[in-house]
């Protein structure tokens, strides 16, 4: 039966669960406050990241927490004002880390994530996207011996544990597969099933096409304006008011905006991160991250990206980009990088949840309301796949995978 869907949010999440449900034959259409993909799911270093079974946990060891306390790598940093408030959903985090909990977050996140190639692999060719795709995988790659030597090790048994397929490269064979390296690095590990997209803002451009020529139709409008009406919702477009017997949130960081005020109080916080382009005479091969140095050198189309790792700061505060410009340095050490091409960098801010899943799935308290957010790291990667798994939920159809561990009802809400 054709139901009216509004989908709220337009970024890989949004788009994606769109596209799922349009296909399922539903009227469907995708609200945003601006362009489709112009958000987190714009400046993120483009990787689907098959390899990601095992999300970041918060550290567990002292020396590493006092490390970050002091600031001393550039993968993370923080704003000492906004501790007192983001510290209820960080110790939740760090509860959530401790080794039998987070081995069971392992094994939801494995089985949801091996379907990110696949899930994303039909979308790319319904939308003719290919040009973007590259497919020889990415490099974590080291400068000194002894964490290269741990890393490669811990990589070899998740390959092995969950059937990836990873290459470890010692410092000439990273130098041979990147020969755009100066200086010799320790070695790399090369996780070589996933894919790399060269705009991934682009990818939603094209999903959105996709989305559109199946008959979706797109509306500028806020979705905080979302107000129960009837036996479904109402929310106000630059169009006039919109109504849908299901609405689905799919607003990355920006969902407590929406959840709280309907009494959902969800472990949320976001790891905000930067990049910036870079002109640069020759491309690395693939994404390469300079693992000690929290640096993701990323090949767009803009030019050489560099991502950085976590910021924890209220989601709106100024930009302070320290993780950048400390980034601009250790790349500079790596390969001959130009000058920048934008005149400031750009500040996204990954939406994350305490417990590492993402929440999908039908809202406790609210007939017809769906959440799909909270993908943290990996949104670009997880996009299609969380939007079949709540197109299914939708439909009343049997799930493709377990849809409890990202049930919203587990945080008792
Ligand atoms: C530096 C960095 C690097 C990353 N690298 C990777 C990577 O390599 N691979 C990977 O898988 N992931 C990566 N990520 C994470 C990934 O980008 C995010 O998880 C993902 O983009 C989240 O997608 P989303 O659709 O949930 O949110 P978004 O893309 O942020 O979309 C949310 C949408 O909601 C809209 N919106 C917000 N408020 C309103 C409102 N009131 N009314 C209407 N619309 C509204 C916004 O305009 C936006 O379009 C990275 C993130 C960062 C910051």
């Amino acid at each position: 039966m054709t139901k009216d869907i509004v989908v709220l949010g337009a970024g890989m999440v949004g788009v994606c669960t769109a596209l799922a449900l349009r296909q399922r034959g539903h009227a469907v259409v995708l609200v945003d406050r601006q362009a489709p993909g112009r958000e987190t799911s714009y400046g993120n270093a483009g990787i689907i990241q098959r390899e990601a079974v095992q999300p970041y946990a918060f550290p567990r060891e002292w020396l590493a927490i006092l490390r970050v306390i002091a600031r001393q790598g550039n993968d993370v940093h923080y704003h000492p004002g906004a501790l007192a408030s983001l510290l209820p959903a960080l110790a939740r985090y760090w509860y959530e880390s401790a080794p039998a909990r987070y081995a069971a977050t392992v094994t939801a996140y494995s089985a949801l994530i091996r379907h990110c190639l696949t899930e994303h692999d039909r979308l790319i060719a319904l939308a003719g996207a290919q040009d973007l795709v590259h497919k020889s995988g990415w490099l974590q790659a080291y400068r000194s011996a002894s964490p290269f030597d741990q890393a490669s090790l811990a990589a070899t048994a998740v390959a092995q544990e969950h059937g990836l397929d990873c290459q470890i490269l010692d410092g000439a064979a990273l130098s041979a597969a990147e020969p755009v390296l100066h200086g010799t690095m320790a070695g790399a590990i090369h996780w070589r099933d996933p894919w790399t997209i060269t705009d991934p803002g682009e990818l939603v451009n094209r999903y959105t096409a996709l989305f559109e020529n199946e008959g979706g139709i797109i509306r500028r409008g806020d979705a905080t304006t979302l107000m129960p009406a009837g036996a479904g919702w109402t929310v106000a477009t630059e169009d006039g008011p919109l109504t849908a017997a299901h609405a689905v949130i799919a607003l990355g960081p920006w969902a407590p905006a929406l959840t709280k005020p309907l009494g959902y109080r969800f472990p949320l916080f976001v790891k905000r991160g930067y990049h910036r382009h870079y002109a640069v005479e020759r491309m690395p091969n693939r994404p390469l991250l300079d693992a000690e140095n929290g640096v993701v050198l990323a090949p767009m189309q803009r030019g050489l990206r560099l991502t950085t790792g976590a910021e924890f700061a209220h989601h709106d505060a100024p930009p302070t980009p320290v993780q950048l410009q400390r980034a601009e340095r250790y790349a500079r050490e790596l390969l001959r990088l130009g000058a920048p091409v934008e005149s400031t960098p750009w500040l996204g801010a990954r939406p994350c949840v305490a417990d590492m899943r993402p929440i999908v799935g039908g809202a406790p308290h609210h007939r017809g309301l769906w959440f799909n957010f909270g993908h943290a790291h990996q949104g670009f990667t997880l996009g299609p796949a969380t939007a079949r798994l709540v197109a299914e939920l939708i439909d009343g159809d049997p799930p493709y995978i377990d849809p409890l561990p990202y049930d919203p009802i587990r945080f008792g809400s």
